[in-house]
């Protein structure tokens, strides 16, 4: 049987009519009801990178989670709202992200991620034990709430990655550092996150997403649609498709599939909705570090070259950086430091995680495009 994903179109964010098409959705996948019983106890996973105005697309849009939200309490759901940004806690990232108002109309709880459970997995998998936030065990459901985003490591940042944040707080820049260079080897600690979590469905914000250097500096672009899954490998490749990414440059879906937990081939998924006149965007921007996506091996003699010549990196521009600190202290490997009041970053110790640039508020951390890798991804396109 092949994999369904809804695709709905949606222009702008209205509450009734986001509330419609969500439903359509639902209805779509088979109903609500095929998926979470009238008082289940859900957990809604939507990103909060950090606390933003909405219009910035780094969060999923509050009259997004609303409309969901509504939709789910009328079928007589138990709401909470959880997540672990890795800057600031749960309750500012609400508050500032302009959740407040409808999570307290619909009774929807707070539920920060604090507490650590280690889940043991497959002995086949990559990673045999996973640390991850106690609390999404206690619901009986999870419905993931992404938003459609670049992500200068990953490429896109959707359903699959959006839980990563069930990672508590600090812990993600350990995982970041125990993948090390490697884009497949995170794509797999992200998948086997996926496998434990589980959502029962995925339901993407795609009205609003956000393109070239995601996931927090990028810019606001109108994509109109919202997506569906219950297969999140297959609803990111769908996505990706609509995007005009190369869904083999999704690590994610190619990792996702590989290991069977979903469906990345558009010959095993069927699409259904609306008419997507209009798609797929062919000048959605690509983040700039798309050209990192080799896996070098230390021993790997053009390792040095490509690091230098083509591979993206971060830098920090002193004229904006004030000096937080804040980018030095989440470095997964350590490569920044602080000299004389001034932020260095050892481009032999870094891991190309950028963290760094996900992280700074300031937009001090820009992304550099070595001449070579320029070149090369104008070519690859
Ligand atoms: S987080 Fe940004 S502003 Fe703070 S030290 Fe790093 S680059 Fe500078
Ligand atoms: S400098 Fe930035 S990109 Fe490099 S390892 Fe540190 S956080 Fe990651």
């Amino acid at each position: 049987m092949k994999s369904l994903v809804s695709v709905r179109k949606s222009s702008e964010y209205e509450l009734a009519g986001l509330k419609e098409i969500v439903n359509n959705c639902m209805e779509d996948l088979g109903g609500l009801k095929s998926m979470i019983n009238r008082s289940d106890k859900v957990l809604l996973k939507p990103n909060l990178l950090r606390s933003s105005n909405p219009g910035q697309a780094i969060v999923t849009h509050p009259t997004f989670v609303e409309a969901v939200a509504e939709l789910l309490v009328d079928h007589g759901a138990q709401l909470s709202l959880g997540d672990s940004p890795p800057l600031g806690n749960l309750a500012r990232v609400l508050s500032k992200s302009g959740y407040d108002n409808f999570m307290k109309r619909l009774n929807v709880k707070p539920c920060p991620f604090i507490r650590k459970r280690s889940l043991d997995c497959l002995n086949s998998r990559l990673f045999r034990r996973l640390e991850l936030a106690e609390e999404v065990f206690e619901f009986d459901k999870v419905v993931n709430l992404p938003k459609i985003k670049t992500h200068s490591q990953m490429g896109l940042t959707l359903a699959v990655k959006n839980l990563f944040g069930t990672v508590i707080g600090t812990d993600k820049a350990s995982w970041h550092l125990r993948a090390g260079k490697n884009i497949d080897s995170f794509a797999t600690v992200l998948v086997q996150i996926y496998e434990q979590i589980s959502p029962v469905v995925s339901i993407v914000d795609g009205v609003f997403g956000m393109e070239g250097n995601g996931p927090n500096s990028g810019k606001p672009r109108r994509i109109g649609i919202v997506a569906a899954g219950q297969d999140a490998v297959a609803l990111d490749s769908v996505i990706a498709s609509l995007l005009d990414f190369p869904v083999d440059l999704v690590k994610t879906c190619v990792v996702g599939s590989d290991l069977g937990l979903g469906v990345a081939d558009p010959e095993g998924i069927a699409v259904v909705g609306d008419e997507l006149g209009g798609f797929p965007i062919t000048d959605f921007e690509r983040p700039k570090s798309m050209t990192m996506s080799w896996n070098l091996s230390y021993w790997n003699p053009f390792r040095r070259f490509l690091e230098n010549h083509v591979i993206t990196k971060p830098a920090i521009d002193a004229s904006i950086c004030k000096s937080c600190g804040i980018c030095m202290n989440h470095c997964p490997p350590g490569a920044i430091k602080s000299k004389n009041g001034m932020m260095k970053i050892d481009t032999r110790v870094c891991i190309s995680c950028f963290c760094c640039h996900e992280l700074c508020d300031n937009d001090a951390v820009m992304i550099v495009e070595p001449y070579l890798g320029k070149l090369l991804s104008k070519v690859s396109r």
